[in-house]
């Protein structure tokens, strides 16, 4: 595990596309600034947009993933781009409780609280379910929901003894509406947004929010492979969403922004869906 801790260097102006459109995008959420944000899966799509976005907020970040190369170049450009904020990368799987545990632990120690929790980290599984092999959807159950848990749970114990805190649960519009071949994905999600409300019933009265966040179809390196693969076909996909259009991952962590702000106080135990309405369509 990685515990690379550092502060930012002020000099440096080389904003990449990445961070510029995310400075041009994102809302000021004033009540953020200064707060700490553990993402896990924050070295690509999703995961890395919200940790631009919650940068331009001025929040410290608190990053784990499995891959340490994406890491290392999220630690490089966000600090090169925001001066003022702190970040730390941890190196770990979701799926390895005690890794986690670990990492969160640290994270707890360096920043002295974990204000936000991005539970983010997932993993597509589309194959057609009468050839679906027992060691693939044992896979995605443990890394779309068991890591979800392990995650959230060592997050919470935290912010319970500190009196508040906010989870987001990464899940899907196909936690709330199935899909064919992908009978591990839907399952799995499913599971993230009922575990959410759980979560978010039983730490309510510590002072926590837990709330799912349940994307369409984003264009990230996920769909990006699914696409590249055959296992989707773009131009349906484009045809079959109303607004005629993939989602962009900046999209989603303005909604996360939201969600993690004051501005979302009483917004406990939902899964809100962002999918271009996606999920409302159901004419040929
Ligand atoms: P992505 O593949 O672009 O990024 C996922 C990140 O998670 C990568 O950096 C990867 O290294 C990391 N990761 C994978 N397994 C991990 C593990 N075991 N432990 C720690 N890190 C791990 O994916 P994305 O499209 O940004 O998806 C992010 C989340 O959003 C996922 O939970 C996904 O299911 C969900 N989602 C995505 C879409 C979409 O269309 N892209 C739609 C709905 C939901």
């Amino acid at each position: 595990m990685t515990n690379a801790v550092s502060t930012v260097n002020p000099g440096q102006q080389d904003l990449d596309a990445h961070a510029l459109h995310a400075v041009a995008q994102y809302r000021n959420f004033s009540d953020l600034a200064g707060k700490v944000i553990f993402i896990t899966g924050a070295g690509s799509g999703i995961g890395r947009a919200m940790a631009n976005a919650f940068a331009v907020n001025g929040a410290h970040l608190a990053l784990l993933d499995i891959n340490q190369e994406l890491l290392a170049q999220a630690r490089a450009e966000l600090h090169a781009v925001f001066p003022t904020i702190e970040v730390a990368t941890y190196l770990a799987s979701i799926t390895d409780d005690v890794a986690v545990e670990q990492a969160v632990n640290a994270a707890q120690a360096r920043f002295g609280r974990i204000d936000v929790l991005l539970n983010n980290a997932g993993i597509s599984a589309n194959r057609p379910t009468l050839e679906l092999a027992p060691a693939d959807w044992r896979r995605a159950i443990d890394i779309n929901l068991n890591g979800v848990f392990y995650c959230g749970q060592s997050v919470a114990r935290h912010m319970v003894k500190q009196g508040g805190g906010v989870i987001l649960n990464i899940a899907s519009m196909y936690g709330t509406v199935a899909a064919p071949e992908r009978a591990a994905y839907c399952a799995s999600k499913a599971a993230v947004v009922m575990l959410t409300k759980v979560m978010a019933v039983e730490w309510a009265p510590s002072g926590l929010r837990v709330n799912a966040l349940a994307p369409g179809y984003v264009q990230t390196a996920l769909v990006d492979e699914l696409v590249r693969t055959g296992r989707m076909d773009l131009d349906a996909l484009v045809k079959r969403t109303p607004a005629r259009r993939l989602g962009q991952p900046h999209e989603i962590a303005t909604l996360a922004l939201f969600l993690a702000s004051d501005s979302a106080s009483y917004i406990n135990g939902q899964a809100i869906v962002a999918d271009g309405g996606w999920s409302s369509y159901s004419y040929i």
